[in-house]
């Protein structure tokens, strides 16, 4: 059997979802951020993706629009950064671990003109992902040893003369904390 409820002759207010609505409002002002960078910086791209970075070769930035304001803003800044300060290549581990340091200074330039101010929480556990993924690579799988890199693509134990090969992805590695860290 139906129920039905007699109308009181009010309008009843049903509140709008609230993480609906603001989700909304936030894709919108992050949408216009973005836009805003393209028309500020016309040689680059500016493309969504899943994993933030910076393609030299097709001078793109890419961005992660599933996640909140603060961190796409912070993230695009820094794959800016990058653009402009023409990072291509880096010849070792710590070089990266240099590029990336120089790529928050810029991005913390940059945001002034925005009027976004880069948290150096949220800058030093970035980099902290980087000296742990740095301290991973250099340390020797057969007895330990924390080593200097041998090559692009590889280190060499002095105390038990292991070798072994890394990987030498860009600037695609993953910078934050709560990302799933891989040592290869
Ligand atoms: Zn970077
Ligand atoms: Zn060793």
């Amino acid at each position: 059997m139906k129920t039905s409820t007699k109308s009181t002759g009010k309008t009843s207010f049903v509140p709008p979802a609230v993480s609906k609505v603001s989700v909304g409002k936030l894709k919108a002002r992050a949408e216009a951020f973005i836009k805003q960078l393209g028309l500020d910086y016309p040689d680059l791209k500016f493309e969504p993706g899943n994993q933030e970075h910076w393609s030299p070769r097709s001078k793109t930035v890419t961005y992660n629009l599933n996640q909140p304001l603060r961190d796409l803003r912070y993230g695009v800044l820094h794959e800016l950064a990058h653009a402009l300060l023409e990072h291509a290549d880096y010849s070792n581990d710590f070089e990266l671990l240099k590029l990336e340091t120089d790529a928050w200074d810029m991005a913390s330039d940059i945001g002034h003109r925005y009027h976004i101010e880069i948290g150096s929480e949220h800058i030093q556990n970035c980099l902290d992902t980087y000296r742990d993924w740095l301290h991973r690579r250099s340390t020797c799988p057969s007895c330990s040893m924390h080593v200097l890199q041998k090559n692009s693509s590889s280190y060499h134990c002095f105390n038990c003369q292991t070798t072994w090969n890394v990987s030498t992805g860009r600037f695609v590695r993953p910078y934050r904390r709560k990302q799933k860290l891989s040592a290869s």
